[in-house]
């Protein structure tokens, strides 16, 4: 149980919010993230997009930005999984 020191932080912009970007209609939203909220869990199957309403798995959402940010960052893709909590 010593996996979860590997998270990566991922930038949030000025209005706390974080970019996401939808795997399948490759559209970019601002995804609150509530500090409250840590440990609350990713709903079965993913997260809905707020436009196409296509459910996707949590690590489907990175926009290329990040993808970039955790290939620079992160020694397993696998705890990518963890961030979007
Ligand atoms: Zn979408």
């Amino acid at each position: 149980m010593s996996e979860e020191s590997r998270e990566m932080t991922l930038p949030l912009d000025s209005d706390g919010f974080l970019r996401r970007e939808c795997s399948t209609c490759e559209r970019e939203f601002k995804w609150y993230v509530s500090r409250d909220a840590e440990g609350e869990p990713v709903p079965v199957g993913g997260y809905y997009c707020p436009y196409c309403a296509i459910q996707a798995p949590s690590d489907r959402w990175f926009t290329p930005a990040q993808v970039e940010l955790a290939r620079n960052t992160v020694v397993r893709p696998a705890s990518m999984i963890r961030t979007a909590r």
